[in-house]
């Protein structure tokens, strides 16, 4: 088990890619790091979401982040290596990736699940991140030390009814990242996942929406995780599911 300091770690010096960073836990992350002195990359499919964020980090001092808008429904294999070639030009690594955006898709019965919805789910949830990953390597290497974390889930360890395609995606999340934990055991890239738990965003509302939100852990409860897994205090933690 994985204990997380209270204190507050640096991210001095660090540059960070967050996917899904105009919304929820990804915008929260975004200024968390942002506030605690790193670089971000901020990427997502909305750009005035996007622009928001960028807004609200420069207005609290924050360093200047750059904003990929990119839908990862959409993306090619060609965006992410262009995406590996403009870090290393502009920053010369890369020292952390939040692998963040998701869907959700439509909970319902696994007879019902439509073969297009399955596909989007997979390739927002699961295919870009892998081949994001994969085109990040170079970037990855270049730094120190980096911190690769993916965003699993609870159904993503024990499925459940309903959740099928969401499940799926979160499963095989935690599946790529042990594989990639363990090739890269001897190089100077950590691979772990983070499970927020139930946490006050738009996806929570759409999956459950006659919830009482007050009961809710917002997004900035589960902050002191996410910057633990981001910074140098994390160094040696490597191939974890960790819960917020
Ligand atoms: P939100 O729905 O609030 O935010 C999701 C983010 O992902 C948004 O910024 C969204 O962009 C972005 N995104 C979605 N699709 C794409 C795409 N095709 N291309 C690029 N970006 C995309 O979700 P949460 O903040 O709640 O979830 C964050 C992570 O935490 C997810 O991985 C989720 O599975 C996980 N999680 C959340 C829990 C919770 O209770 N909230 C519990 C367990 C896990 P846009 O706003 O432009 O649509």
């Amino acid at each position: 088990m994985v204990r997380i300091p209270s204190n507050n770690s640096s991210l001095d010096q660090k540059i960070i890619l967050i996917t899904g960073a105009g919304d929820g836990i990804g915008k929260q992350a975004a200024l968390t790091f942002a506030e605690m002195g790193a670089t971000c990359i901020l990427l997502g499919r909305t750009v005035s979401k996007l622009e928001a964020t960028y807004d609200s980090i420069v207005q609290a001092g924050g360093l200047e982040p750059a904003i990929v808008p990119l839908d990862m429904n959409g993306a090619t294999h060609k965006h992410y290596l262009d995406m590996n070639t403009t870090i290393l030009s502009e920053y010369g690594r890369l020292d952390g990736c939040l692998h963040n955006a998701s869907v959700l898709g439509n909970l319902c019965p696994f007879n019902e699940i439509k073969p297009e919805e399955w596909q989007e789910v997979l390739q927002v949830n699961l295919t870009a991140s892998a081949f994001m990953t994969q085109a990040l390597i170079p970037s990855l290497k270049a730094a120190e030390h980096a911190s690769v974390v993916f965003t699993s889930s609870g159904v993503g360890r024990q499925g459940r009814a309903f959740w099928g395609t969401y499940a799926v995606s979160k499963f095989a999340t935690e599946g790529m990242m042990q594989v990639l934990a363990d090739e890269y055991k001897n190089a100077h890239i950590r691979f772990n996942c983070i499970n927020p738990g139930a946490t006050r965003t738009a996806m929570r509302a759409k999956a459950f929406p006659a919830e009482d939100v007050t009961t809710l852990k917002t997004p900035a409860d589960i902050m002191p995780t996410y910057s633990f897994m981001m910074s140098d205090e994390s160094i040696g933690i490597n191939g974890q599911s960790i819960n917020c």
